[in-house]
């Protein structure tokens, strides 16, 4: 909680300062993000205030401070009632990243819980809830009553973050939307981690994707970033870890919704694609890691306990996991390769974007997703093409969509006489 002022501070006081590069008094913080809140603060100054952060950062007592006063803004979970040691992760995002579908019940197979609030996608990378909206019936949307119920009957839950926590960040990010100031690592860092911390878990696992389909392109700036939200989470008592993996190239082979679904199910049997288990077995390895769990996820996942946690999860959320998924009305192929050779580069944004333009992402909040529509990866980077063989399959239930997923395609892949240099989805881990 913000220490008690006895004179308010003036806010055009306060942006200035920090437009010259003054820190800001954990008090000052405080009031500001509580002011806003209140009404007292007008969007236009809090607007100035964040792009003067943009500029100058937040050292490291300022970032503690406005990530406690946006935990503070909203409620904080109790998961006690869980029973069971709880561990979360959390993904910057990525293309054809459907890791959580199977993540969440491969890690309670192994005794853990796992606490999942997640987000819809905006953009050209996938959100979870959009893709777990697939399944008839299934529901994201749970009260706290029925998300603590799930997490302890079956071990995991993935359902929405309800309005009451961290409801200074919901107001700040969507400013920062319009205002061109998303792309600072003190503010991702604070709100992403202000929504994890309030979520309750106990431990936390970051998964920062970096390359082409990531939020941070360059592996120094995801380097920074997993080490602002380590720092954060040790700072908030929340054991954190952070896993760099690549994200180039689409995650597996599927990249839209119903698909993603069918493909997390295909690896939850134990048939799925190498980089796709590589990346979720490293980061359920850490997970259990901190939660002080001795258990083999890869066991778990080969013997059919982390599918038998997924069911009983859909199921409890009002799924039917034996429900026909939907099948988008037209399909083509595309993107011929020019040679026969290896296939070298599949870019991950292009990809992304495609499967966006197609109805599997929304360009607004508020626009719906089309469960469908999607890109299956017909052949990835590694693995050898002929000469006019098709790499991409677009799904759409609208065929006009195709012309425009096929514009962003340009220049998406590469292929050559000799295979790319072989390198490991997980880059590094980061940890205090
Ligand atoms: N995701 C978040 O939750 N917050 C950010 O600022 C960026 C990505």
């Amino acid at each position: 909680m913000a220490e008690p002022l006895v004179i308010p501070p003036d806010t055009v006081h306060l942006i200035r300062a920090k437009r010259d590069g003054q820190p800001l008094t954990a008090a000052q913080i405080g009031w500001l993000i509580e002011a806003y809140l209140g009404g007292e603060v007008a969007d236009e100054q809090m607007s100035a205030l964040l792009m003067a952060i943009y500029f100058n950062g937040l050292d490291t007592g300022e970032l503690r401070a406005w990530t406690s006063a946006m935990i503070d803004s909203g409620e904080r979970l109790d998961l006690a009632a869980a029973g069971r040691p709880t561990v979360d992760k959390h993904s910057t995002g990525g293309v054809g990243d459907k890791v959580s579908l199977i993540l969440a019940p491969l890690v309670a197979a192994c005794g853990a819980a796992v606490p999942q609030l997640s987000g819809r996608g905006l953009g050209h990378t996938g959100g979870t809830l959009d893709k777990l909206e697939a399944i008839p019936g299934w529901r994201a949307l749970l009260s706290p009553a029925e998300m603590l119920a799930v997490l302890r009957e079956v071990g995991c839950v993935i359902c929405a973050a309800g309005p009451g926590l961290a409801p200074a960040d919901r107001r700040l990010y969507a400013l920062r939307d319009v205002t061109g100031t998303v792309e600072s690592i003190p503010l991702i860092a604070s709100s992403i981690m202000s929504k994890k911390i309030a979520e309750g878990t106990a431990a936390l696992v970051l998964d920062v994707k970096v390359g082409s389909g990531a939020f941070m392109r360059a592996e120094a700036d995801a380097r920074l970033l997993a080490q602002t939200m380590v720092t954060i989470g040790a700072e908030e008592g929340v054991a954190t870890s952070a896993l760099l993996t690549r994200m180039d190239t689409p995650l597996g082979r599927a990249v839209g919704n119903a698909i993603e679904v069918e493909e997390a199910v295909a690896t939850l049997r134990g048939e799925g694609p190498a980089d796709l288990v590589a990346v979720t077995l490293a980061l359920a390895r850490e997970m259990l890691r901190l939660a002080g769990v001795d258990a083999d996820p890869a066991a778990a996942l080969a013997d059919g306990r982390a599918l038998a946690a997924y069911r009983a999860m859909i199921t409890a959320q009002g799924g039917d996991p034996d429900a026909p998924l939907p099948v988008a009305a037209h399909t083509r192929k595309v993107l011929n390769a020019p040679a026969s050779g290896w296939l070298r580069k599949l870019d991950a944004y292009a990809v992304g974007v495609a499967a966006w333009r197609l109805g599997a992402g929304r360009a607004l909040k508020e626009h719906p997703v089309n469960p469908a529509a999607g890109v299956l990866c017909l052949a990835k980077p590694g693995e050898w093409v002929e000469r006019g063989q098709p790499v991409l399959e677009l799904r759409a239930d609208d065929e006009t969509r195709f012309a425009r997923a096929a514009d962003a395609l340009t220049g998406a892949i590469e292929v050559g006489a000799g295979p790319p240099a072989a390198s490991s989805p997980i880059i590094d881990r980061i940890d205090l």
